[in-house]
């Protein structure tokens, strides 16, 4: 069956293995098991139920509320060689019912529909008299309140299947469920909790960056210009942002488009459709664009200032990358921006436990900004996510800067806070430290504290920002509200007794490089007018990870063309030769260049202030690096000194190069005793739910990469 599965997924996609999550929930659906899929955005949702579309009799029905998605999916689709249509209110009557006989006929294989379909007498009659084998419900978090976007007319979905009278198998598709939300989509569509399939909210090709006190205009300039040909996406907080960063990027002659509410209907649809058929490089836009948005090479999304909160972040620099191609996310930060939106939430007209909420998560963004650790592990921590691990490619995993010990001024805050009773907010707790005049100081009498003036030398934004940084690493705690006041955690207490030190990174010097394979130009091109033609977007026969990696194997035959991954037959057929002939003259034209060469496309790398490193881009991936450091005999600590990263991403490294086949005895680093306990622990507990039931079981000294080791050998014997 799954044999089957991956003959048609090579011959119609071109893909050659199933990703994390595809294939468990196509086989449950080849079993007529209801099925609910939560996968991260560019998870590859769609392929859990095309493939079985083709392996089922009779039609699957997608309802999909993204009315604006279903003719690219549908061409799409048609593209691939697979029969597919969609019905929705862009039809006039008579389209729809030559839509409807056709189906009654066989035509088609898959069917996509809005929810408001179902709310049609004539439809659901039709639907009655067809053959349903399966129906896809995506984005289903829409069937419940509870979750951030209800739909009315998804209600309907489970009346309109009981209706049908061949029973058919359910697939819910969502991107972002939480529990509550889960619990409802399976009740209402009776999925029972067996068939949850579930795999991380981590984006692997993501590398978040946050930037801090640059000159916002000059950075975007420099930067839009540096990734000249690349699809991007800049975010900023107001329509009249907006304006104003789209003259300053369009008189110098950036090929950029706006979106915002402020523009009519038409103005928004027209930039939309530019920007989706690569006619425009850049969009710059509030948060309302983006919903219904698939296309997939968008390399990079710039936010200008910062969302509101940790959700919207992911979800709008989520839209980077969708085809699994290395992207970048990019925040450009000032502390500023969380006064704003802090106001904001104050100003509103939300109630004051609503408010609260609010604030918080508000918080939780704001220390996603001043935190020196794992971008990606922060934002998975922050939704739950059980396996969390240093990524080794956000801007705090590539800092190859030392860090400094900075336990002495660490313990003068403390200590400040501990003195003014854990009862004021940062902004007096640095007044005292750097011995302010102002009057509230005086008026309370902290002048006469041991602490005044402790920190005189250094600026009030200087301690301020650093009591941020101690807030983020969780030495100290907010109160809720308007005006937090800090605490000390018990990580403080540790550190005023001397038991543990805080570490800091030094300041920093940045450098940005981003290029491109010189023959990706050119097969862009060569795809923009081939869609212009078949008018479809550019992704549609070929995403920018088929193109680049066209430009690593450069196949200039029938045979490794065919091995490009997103290559099926079909598009083969289509476009093989046109490509194969792009491809020779290149190599004609560029005797020079090499094959597998993946150099290119590298990312912002930042080092010590005051080291004057050359900026080189080793070929080795740097988990092969401090792999091939630990076959030498080094230790961890070893290779994390040598390489100046921190012992956890050498440790992810090791795990990452073992599991990409390099052969090394991580197994003789856990102790006997260890290697029993977590064996134990793991038959007892299992692995369904993630690692953290089984960390949580365990003694806190253990940890999680023995935990892995343990369970790499398990499933290897
Ligand atoms: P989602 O709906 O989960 O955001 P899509 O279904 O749009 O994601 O898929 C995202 C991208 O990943 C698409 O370009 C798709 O062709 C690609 N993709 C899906 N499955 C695979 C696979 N097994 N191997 C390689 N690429 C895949
Ligand atoms: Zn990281």
């Amino acid at each position: 069956m799954i044999t089957e599965a991956t003959t048609l997924l090579k011959q119609h996609f071109g893909y050659d293995s199933f990703r994390p999550g595809q294939e468990e929930i196509i086989i449950n659906l080849l079993n007529s098991h209801r099925t609910m899929g939560i996968m991260p955005t560019g998870g590859g949702k769609s392929i859990c139920y095309q493939i079985p579309s083709l392996m089922l009799p009779g039609i699957t029905l997608v309802i999909s509320p993204l009315i604006s998605l279903m003719k690219d999916q549908v061409d799409e689709l048609n593209e691939a060689g697979i029969a597919a249509t969609f019905i929705n209110s862009s039809l006039k009557n008579n389209e729809v019912n030559e839509r409807l006989e056709q189906m009654k006929q066989g035509g088609y294989k898959l069917v996509y529909i809005a929810p408001e379909r179902l709310e049609t007498p004539s439809f659901l009659h039709a639907l009655s008299q067809l053959h349903v084998s399966l129906i896809a419900v995506d984005e289903a978090h829409c069937l419940s309140q509870w979750g951030h976007d209800f739909r009315p007319s998804y209600m309907k979905i489970p009346n309109m299947i009981e209706q049908l009278h061949d029973q058919p198998t359910i697939l819910a598709l969502t991107a972002t469920s939480t529990p509550e939300v889960t619990a409802d989509i399976c009740s209402a569509l009776s999925i029972n909790n067996d068939f949850l399939v579930k795999t991380g909210f981590a984006r692997e090709n993501l590398s978040f960056n946050i930037l801090k006190g640059e000159d916002r205009d000059s950075y975007i300039l420099d930067y839009v210009e540096t990734n000249k040909g690349q699809s991007g996406i800049i975010y900023a907080a107001t329509r009249k942002e907006v304006e104003r960063l789209y003259t300053v990027l369009e008189s110098r002659g950036i090929s950029v488009g706006k979106y915002h509410g402020g523009m009519t209907n038409e103005e928004r649809e027209s930039m939309q459709e530019l920007f989706v058929y690569d006619e425009l490089q850049l969009m710059i836009a509030t948060n309302a664009f983006g919903m219904g948005i698939n296309k997939s090479n968008v390399r990079y999304v710039i936010h200008y200032q910062i969302p509101r909160n940790i959700e919207s972040y992911y979800q709008e620099a989520g839209r980077a990358g969708r085809d699994g191609e290395e992207s970048e996310c990019i925040l450009l930060f000032s502390p500023q921006d969380i006064r704003i939106q802090q106001f904001l939430i104050e100003q509103s007209t939300l109630h004051e436990g609503r408010k609260d909420n609010e604030l918080r998560k508000l918080q939780a963004m704001a220390n996603y900004c001043h935190t020196e650790s794992c971008l990606q592990s922060y934002i998975l921590d922050y939704f739950g996510d059980s396996i969390i691990e240093p990524c080794g490619k956000c801007i705090h995993c590539r800092d190859e800067r030392d860090s400094e010990d900075v336990t002495t001024d660490a313990q003068m805050v403390f200590s400040c806070i501990k003195r003014m009773r854990e009862n004021f907010g940062k902004t007096i707790v640095a007044q005292v430290l750097v011995g302010s005049g102002n009057k509230r100081v005086k008026d309370l009498s902290f002048h006469t504290l041991s602490t005044y003036g402790l920190m005189k030398d250094r600026t009030q934004k200087d301690v301020s920002q650093f009591i941020d940084f101690l807030i983020a690493s969780q030495y100290v705690s907010l109160s809720d509200g308007s005006f937090p006041t800090l605490q000390l955690t018990e990580k403080a207490i540790q550190v005023l007794k001397g038991e543990i030190r805080v570490e800091r990174k030094q300041e920093t010097k940045k450098v940005t490089v981003v290029k491109s394979h010189p023959l990706f130009e050119k097969l862009r091109e060569l795809r923009s007018s081939l869609a212009k033609d078949a008018n479809v977007p550019p992704y549609v026969i070929f995403s920018d990870k088929t193109l680049n990696e066209m430009c690593a194997i450069l196949p200039t035959n029938q045979s490794d063309m065919l091995k490009v991954k997103g290559v099926g037959e079909q598009k083969y057929e289509k476009y093989g030769n046109i490509f194969i002939k792009a491809i020779s003259e290149f190599l004609e034209e560029n005797p020079d260049i090499e094959k597998n060469n993946r150099e290119y496309h590298t990312s912002p790398v930042i080092r010590n202030k005051n080291a004057d490193v050359p900026i080189s881009h080793s070929k080795t991936p740097s988990h092969f690096i401090s792999s091939s450091l630990y076959k030498e005999g080094k230790t961890i600590k070893e290779i994390a000194e040598i390489r100046s990263i921190t012992p956890m991403t050498v440790e992810s490294h090791l795990l990452r190069a073992m599991e990409e086949g390099d052969e090394l005895n991580l197994y003789s680093l856990v102790s006997d005793e260890d290697k029993d306990r977590i064996s134990k622990s793991v038959e007892l507990i299992g692995v369904e739910d993630g690692l953290r039931p089984i960390k949580e079981d365990l003694p806190e000294d253990i940890s999680y990469f023995s935990i892995k080791i343990v369970l790499q050998q398990l499933a290897t014997n």
